[in-house]
């Protein structure tokens, strides 16, 4: 049957659309950081009719669907189970046409245009998409996450940036929800269905997408308060002063930093002779006027001065690419430190410093091993809570430890503080089980209502959106 199919879209959509070869197929089985599974195909469409073609004749086959953009997200839901019998659909090959609008300040482009690429197409015309992070997805994936960012302090997530979409459906319909105008009340806004879906209710094949002015001048400075638990209102501080400029806000315990600083030789370290503080604070205000309007720099000075007399222990004023660089060596650089238990997690932002204490120490007593390494975006109230177990821990990494932690903490999160277990990352089979959870009741019935209603026979995405005694991807057995 499998071979039957390949013959047909083959014939359909052309031969290097359609492929059960394992060498072809291995790219797309294993996700960015978890997933790995087996595809019993892939398919490529090159535009929005061959993704319904293929969506038509998989249903009629019965065969369960994964989208796939640029294979970056880090929950495992772009990429099949272990059964064989899920298709990979890549939207890859979406990449046209691109069309920029400078006037109304627009971008029609197809799901599978890399965010790299749009900007690079957007940077002539003085332009630029600006949600900004250590990674280089598709369009697609990106509505499908609704990716957040180092930047969402300012220009919010994917959602905020999002006018208008193409999708087709389960079905193999297509729907045009092509909106170019910045408003448009005209009823129950659908398009917001589909963003932070996890490819679960249809497939983004266009998108309209409002792009903003590139910053022509930025100011970027590394703050050190006296104590972390002063970092919530230096933030509110910054906002009420220089709120209207205030583009990034990124926050990065000791021991994090250290990790960069150690796997990174050629990170400069920035702190007066080397010595690390417990916490730091990465601004950056942003303008697209140049400093004969406003001089960020001068702003941001007068703004720290007499800060320096209270609430702050130091302001660093180094060159931002070095700054930048530290913030962004982190992640990875973890992982070369230990074992690594990733989290992504947010809440109202004040709530950070006693999240910070109370986890650490719940930490401390039951798994000494584990370091907090923690860094994220403290401006919006997100942490990317990670902690490691040093490869030159005393003990052996115990693997055993991984779901309680995750338990431990998610609890902390969600129940102490009313936070959320993904802040931008999204769902996947990496956190269904919380997700299965956290999310109350009523939320569940209406989640699964809507899964049934757009996709009844559960054939899209890998996620089960609903209650947990529906069959895995989400529709009623
Ligand atoms: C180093 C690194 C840093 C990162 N930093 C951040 C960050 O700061 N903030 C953040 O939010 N995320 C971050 N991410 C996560 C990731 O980049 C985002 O989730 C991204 O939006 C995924 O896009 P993608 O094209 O790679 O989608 P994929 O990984 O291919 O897919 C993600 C989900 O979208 C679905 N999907 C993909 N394309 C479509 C489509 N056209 N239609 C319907 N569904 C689709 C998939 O089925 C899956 O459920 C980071 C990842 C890495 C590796």
């Amino acid at each position: 049957m499998i071979e039957e199919l390949r013959a047909a879209l083959a014939d359909r959509l052309g031969p290097e659309a359609v492929s059960t070869a394992r060498a072809d197929l291995a790219g797309y089985e294993q996700g960015a950081r978890y997933g790995q599974g087996r595809a019993a195909m892939l398919i490529r469409p090159a535009d929005t009719a061959g993704v319904a073609a293929a969506v038509r004749a998989c249903r009629v086959a019965g065969l369960p669907i994964v989208p796939q953009g640029a294979n970056t997200g880090l929950v495992a839901a772009s990429t099949p189970d272990a059964s064989g019998t899920q298709v990979v659909l890549s939207l890859e090959r979406l990449r046209g046409p691109l069309e920029i609008d400078p006037l109304d300040r627009t971008a029609l482009v197809g799901a599978g245009v890399r965010l790299s690429a749009l900007n690079q197409a957007l940077a002539p015309h003085g332009l630029c998409f600006p949600i900004d992070l250590g990674a280089d997805p598709s369009i697609g994936g990106m509505i499908a996450a609704n990716t957040g960012g180092a930047r969402l302090i300012r220009h919010g997530d994917v959602r905020r940036n999002l006018l208008g979409l193409e999708v087709v459906l389960a079905d193999g319909s297509v729907l045009d929800l092509l909106n170019r105008n910045r408003k448009n009340n005209t009823g129950i806004d659908l398009k917001q269905l589909f963003v932070g879906s996890s490819g679960a209710l249809g497939i983004v094949t266009r998108a309209v997408v409002e792009v903003h002015p590139l910053p022509r001048q930025s100011a970027t400075a590394l703050l050190v308060p006296r104590a972390p638990g002063d970092v919530p209102r230096l933030i509110g501080d910054l906002e009420a002063a220089l709120g209207d400029f205030l583009s990034a806000c990124e926050g990065m315990s000791r021991n994090a930093m250290a990790c960069a600083l150690r796997h990174r030789p050629r990170l400069r370290n920035p702190f007066q002779g080397g010595l690390l503080p417990g916490y730091a604070v990465l601004i950056e205000l942003a303008a697209s006027c140049g400093p004969d309007v406003v001089d960020l720099q001068a702003m941001l000075e007068n703004f720290l001065a007499p800060r320096l007399e209270d609430t702050l222990a130091d302001a660093i004023f180094g060159r931002a690419e070095d700054l930048w660089a530290l913030r962004h060596a982190i992640s990875d650089s973890l992982k070369e430190e230990g074992k690594v238990i990733a989290f992504d997690i947010a809440m109202p932002r004040s709530a950070l410093p006693a999240f910070r204490a109370a986890a650490t120490a719940d930490l401390a007593r039951d798994w000494p091993w584990l370091r907090v390494c923690d860094f994220g975006h403290s401006g919006d109230g997100g942490d990317h809570f990670n902690l490691v177990w040093p490869h030159d821990a005393a003990e052996p990494f115990d693997p055993a430890c991984v779901e309680p932690v995750r338990a431990l903490v998610y609890d902390r999160v969600v129940r102490d503080h009313g936070g959320s277990f993904s802040a931008e990352h999204g769902v996947g089979p990496y956190n269904q089980a919380y997700y299965d959870r956290y999310t109350t009741p009523d939320r569940l019935a209406l989640s699964g209502a809507v899964k049934q209603l757009l996709d009844p026979e559960g054939r899209l995405g890998v996620v089960r959106f609903g209650s947990p005694d529906t069959t895995d991807n989400g529709a009623t057995p």
